[in-house]
């Protein structure tokens, strides 16, 4: 009997790898017919970098993503806030990247058919429900001819994101996604990479914010890379907004005005928006913390088991990171409810706190203490927050979200093969 992944995601596609690299049967169910590269940038940590290397895609990842070499916050008046180097830059074992989304989801399903062969994953295949057993479980898909298909596995992985079937049968109830305030566009534009080449920038304060980094090397006859960029919003929630989709597409006027005087002779920021082709409109949404995410022979990971506010590049790097645990629990107890609870164990409270670290804006957290102190108005930021102080804020940060520099290079391999 094999294991059951509901969604061909970025955590359904490392946890079929995973169970692959342990040799544990496993198929995966991804309700989409046909996987495209969808979404724009994203980062991925060096925890979970880690981890995509343990998995011998060194290569693959170093042709679609840029190292990213520093992490910057930039006060509304152009100064800097807070800069720090990044990746192997920082001294990290291993690089932090910036990503396609789409491009990564595709590497881990194009990896998934070489390793595990077509059979593997099956798309057009949704689930709807599942039965859990003493020894067994009893998942139900619908396929795309609208058969109702029954399959039976050791153990089902929710692994369907953000409105996951799975967690909705585990917490009945539960409702849509939580929406908090702040809708994000984000978009992609070719154009000249800004201060260090590979530097992920935040310019503004929590209510209005622009974000752009790379996600691709330059050409080298023009020069030009292609740039991820998010502009940012906070509104009132009593004018409602939808519950979440990240492929919604719209025009640029729709948040355009308020960023049209953002031009600094380092970056222009209406310039950039206005060179993108297609942009994404997202209400940051997230759910509350759960008090379990097993549920018998199920589990959920991912999105499905902790969707957070995307202001700590936590999404993806965490999916990934939860496949890696969940595989180490089935390496040391078998494929099993013991496993289960173990991964349950080693993550959860640690991702509830994660998830509302985020709500209170995660590491972008400094420039709301700026604001409180000087209105974001300042010339010189040591009079404004010491330098000692946001070193600790930032450091609690990456300690929480499992990226702390010391703790991870110390750490030995989540699975020990
Ligand atoms: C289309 C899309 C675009 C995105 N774009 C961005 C972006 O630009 N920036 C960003 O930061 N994050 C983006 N995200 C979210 C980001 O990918 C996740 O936060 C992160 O990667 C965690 O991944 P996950 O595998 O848990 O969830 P997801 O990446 O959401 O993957 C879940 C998968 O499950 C499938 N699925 C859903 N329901 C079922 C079901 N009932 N049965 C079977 N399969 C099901 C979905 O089709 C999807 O492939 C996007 C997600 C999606 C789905």
């Amino acid at each position: 009997m094999t294991v059951i992944v509901a969604g061909g995601g970025i955590a359904g596609m490392t946890m079929a790898l995973t169970c692959h690299q342990l040799e544990i049967p496993v198929v995966v169910h991804e309700s989409v017919q046909q996987l495209e590269p969808l979404g724009v940038g994203i980062n991925l940590q060096p925890n979970a970098v880690r981890e995509l290397f343990e998995l011998d895609l060194h290569e693959s990842l170093a042709r679609i993503g840029v190292e990213t070499k520093e992490w910057a916050l930039v006060g509304r008046n152009g100064n800097d806030v807070w800069a720090e180097p990044r990746g192997l830059d920082a001294g990290y074992l291993w690089p932090q990247y910036s990503v396609h989304r789409g491009r990564l989801q595709m590497l881990l399903y194009d990896e998934v058919i070489r390793r595990l062969g077509q059979k593997s994953v099956i798309t057009g295949s949704r689930l709807l429900s599942y039965e859990s057993r003493d020894d067994s479980i009893k998942s139900y898909f619908r396929n795309d001819s609208g058969k109702k298909v029954e399959v039976e596995g050791k153990v089902l992985i929710g692994a369907d994101g953000l409105h996951s079937a799975v967690r909705s049968q585990m917490h009945p109830g539960e409702g849509p996604p939580v929406w908090g305030g702040p809708v994000m566009w984000r978009g992609t534009t070719e154009a000249v990479p800004i201060r260090t080449g590979a530097s992920f920038v935040l310019v503004g304060k929590l209510e209005q914010r622009f974000i752009c980094y790379p996600i691709s090397n330059p050409d080298p006859a023009t020069g030009l890379a292609t740039i991820n960029w998010i502009a940012e919003l906070t509104y009132d929630t009593s004018q409602g907004w939808g519950d979440g989709d990240w492929n919604t597409k719209v025009s640029i006027d729709k948040f355009l005005k308020e960023f049209e005087d953002w031009s600094f002779d380092w970056l222009d920021v209406p310039e950039l928006i206005k060179g993108a082709s297609d942009v994404y409109e997202y209400p940051m949404v997230d759910r509350d913390p759960l008090d379990n995410w097993v549920d018998g022979r199920c589990v959920l990971i991912g999105d499905a088991a902790h969707v957070m506010y995307p202001v700590g590049s936590n999404g993806a790097s965490q999916a990934i990171v939860d496949a890696r645990v969940l595989g180490a629990a089935f390496h040391q107890h078998g494929v099993g409810t013991e496993a289960l609870g173990l991964y349950e164990m080693t993550m959860l409270e640690d991702m509830n706190q994660l998830i509302l670290r985020n709500r209170g804006a995660g590491p972008i957290g400094i420039l709301g203490i700026v604001e409180e102190r000087c209105e974001g108005i300042f010339d010189d930021i040591e009079e404004v927050i010491p330098r000692h102080e946001i070193e600790e804020y930032m450091l609690k940060y990456k300690t929480a979200a499992g990226f702390a520099m010391d703790s991870l290079n110390n750490a030995p391999p989540t699975i020990q093969l």
